[in-house]
């Protein structure tokens, strides 16, 4: 297997003699998710991989550090993926989460075309159980979507992408002033840009 000193650091890639990456899960915005192997005990996990290359150096990296510092803030929420450790090294950063098999909600939803109204309780009750220990924490998550909510293999929720979520001493005022989320999911008054209550826009 490759090592992360090569180019490379896609499947097969051991790092940190720690993970082996397996197969590409999924792609975001600056980022690589791959399925990952603990070479300690054998046990599966994801792999975030952020190209520290790819523009962006130094606010992306504030965006990484905040969304591993709430992540770790969220760990004991059963409807919350956990984070397990991070990682870095000159081109990349690595976070190694617990693995959601069963994928993204989304997908769910578009084989389905709609759920049914105890299946979408279910995941609703989850959601908001999920929210509210967020906001309890001081924490609005603010890209709410059914891509960033992942199914365990029980098909229980797994809330992810905190990537976009903003810490208590990033309130201004009270109010949240950066627009932000996906434009379909866009609470109306985010995009007023008076300044919003993050809380009350989940
Ligand atoms: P970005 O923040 O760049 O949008 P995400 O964290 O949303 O990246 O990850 C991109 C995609 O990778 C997700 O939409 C999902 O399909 C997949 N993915 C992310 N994390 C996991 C995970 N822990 N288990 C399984 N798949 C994942
Ligand atoms: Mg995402």
């Amino acid at each position: 297997a490759r090592t992360t000193s090569g180019s490379g650091s896609g499947s097969g890639t051991i790092i940190l003699n720690k993970y082996q990456l397996g197969r590409l899960l999924g792609r975001g915005s600056f980022a690589k998710v791959y399925h990952g192997r603990c070479l300690d005990d054998n046990s599966t996990v994801a792999v975030k991989a952020i190209d520290k290359t790819k523009g962006f150096q130094g606010p992306l990296e504030q965006f990484i550090i905040r969304e591993v510092s709430v992540m770790r803030r969220l760990n004991h929420h059963p409807s919350i993926l956990k984070i397990h450790e991070v990682m870095a090294t000159k081109t990349k950063i690595y976070l190694v989460m617990e693995l959601a098999p069963g994928g993204e909600l989304f997908s769910k939803l578009q084989q389905r075309g709609k759920f049914s109204e105890s299946t979408a309780r279910n995941y609703f009750h989850q959601l908001i159980s999920a929210l509210h220990f967020c906001h309890q924490n001081g924490v609005a998550h603010r890209d709410i979507k059914p891509q960033n909510m992942l199914l365990d293999q029980h098909g229980n929720l797994k809330i992810s992408d905190f990537g976009l979520s903003a810490l208590p001493e990033q309130l201004k005022s009270g109010m949240l002033h950066t627009a932000c989320g996906t434009p379909a999911y866009t609470a109306p008054e985010v995009l007023y840009r008076k300044g919003y209550d993050g809380f009350k826009a989940d």
